[in-house]
């Protein structure tokens, strides 16, 4: 299938006006990569009230236009973006939660399929590896078109934290999370690098490997989401610059190589006999979406964490009967 060119200038739809989704449609509006920009929520006041909220900025901020709208508005769409929810009921076990937020994403994927059957879609909803899974597995469209954002989001999380231990722009650090974007997350410490040396067992910039010191960082990853959303009940901004990354990387053809959700059959190496499931590995995104994966030289308790946050993953398609 010839790749479709997703011009700069290109239509972006957002499902889900919440918290996430106007983090994302704000960064989006903010930088001005993309021409337009529709929401859809099932709360539909809720997205004309967002939309004419930041058009006000227009005049500040550039031409890109903000509005709302159903499914029929998201024709010629280049990416949609997914952030619709249901939050957790009192008392609702995480596995009725997640089969209704399956639910949702049924009535989703079958709107998306008939209306926007050529646009990259980028599922941000918890939990975000299963969701991603879901949608591969019930969309017609190729698999290459949808994608997780899966761990960008802890690996953004631990290069901004490793950058201010050694002192250095976060973007200069290179560095992945890996697996699931959840609890079997894991840091593939052998891969993480600063100017082109790796971090373990060596001294940069006269910084020593502190493996205390690294430790703890790990679990600040872990633990971020627990922790800002104790503080202020939901998290958005950092996911919605994520989210604004992946969009622009696609809609410009950037070809980045980011942490997302991908399905994770067919590898080869060590990683060959994995199950058939989403988790994040490094991958090619570009204007045709999943371009690729890049199938890292993993030191072996790295591959073993990789199987372990697969076989979690699996164990949840198994719940819903989608094993
Ligand atoms: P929110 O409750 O603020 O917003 C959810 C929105 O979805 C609401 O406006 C709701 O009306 C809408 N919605 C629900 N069902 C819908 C449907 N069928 N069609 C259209 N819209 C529908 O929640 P939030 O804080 O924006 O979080 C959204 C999701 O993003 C959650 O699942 C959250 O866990 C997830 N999240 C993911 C990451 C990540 O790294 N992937 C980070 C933060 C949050």
């Amino acid at each position: 299938m010839a790749a479709v060119y997703r011009a700069p200038m290109a239509r972006i739809g957002i499902i889900g006006s919440g918290q996430v989704g106007m983090a994302a449609a704000a960064a989006l509006f903010h930088r001005q990569h993309v021409s337009e920009i529709v929401l859809v929520d099932l709360d539909a006041a809720r997205a004309e009230g967002e939309a004419m909220d930041l058009m006000h900025g227009q005049a500040l901020v550039g031409p890109c236009i903000v509005r709302s709208g159903g499914y029929d508005d998201l024709a010629g769409a280049a990416v949609v973006v997914v952030t619709a929810g249901v939050g957790q009921k009192p008392g609702e076990s995480r596995l009725a939660l997640l089969e209704r937020n399956v639910a949702v994403f049924d009535q989703i994927v079958v709107e998306l399929d008939r209306t926007a059957p050529d646009a990259i879609v980028v599922i941000a909803t918890n939990p975000v590896d299963v969701l991603t899974a879901v949608f591969h597995r019930r969309s017609q469209r190729p698999a290459t078109h949808v994608v997780g954002t899966g761990t960008m989001l802890d690996s953004a999380r631990l290069r901004a934290l490793l950058g201010r231990h050694y002192d250095v722009d976060p973007q200069s650090v290179h560095a992945y999370v890996l697996g699931e974007h959840g609890d079997s997350e894991f840091v593939a410490w052998s891969l993480a690098t600063i100017g082109g040396t790796p971090i373990v067992d060596t001294e940069i910039l006269g910084v020593g490997w502190d493996a205390t010191a690294m430790a703890a960082i790990e679990h600040q990853v872990a633990r971020a989401a627990y922790e800002i959303i104790q503080r202020k009940g939901y998290t958005n901004w950092a996911i919605g610059a994520v989210i604004d990354s992946l969009v622009t990387t696609i809609v410009r053809n950037e070809r980045a190589i980011v942490p997302v959700s991908v399905p994770v059959a067919h590898l080869g190496g060590d990683l060959h006999d994995l199950p058939v499931v989403c988790l994040s590995l490094p991958a090619r995104i570009g204007s045709d979406g999943v371009e690729g994966i890049v199938v890292p030289p993993l030191v072996p308790g790295e591959v073993e964490s990789l199987r372990s946050s697969a076989a979690a993953l699996a164990e949840s398609l198994a719940a819903l009967d989608m094993g």
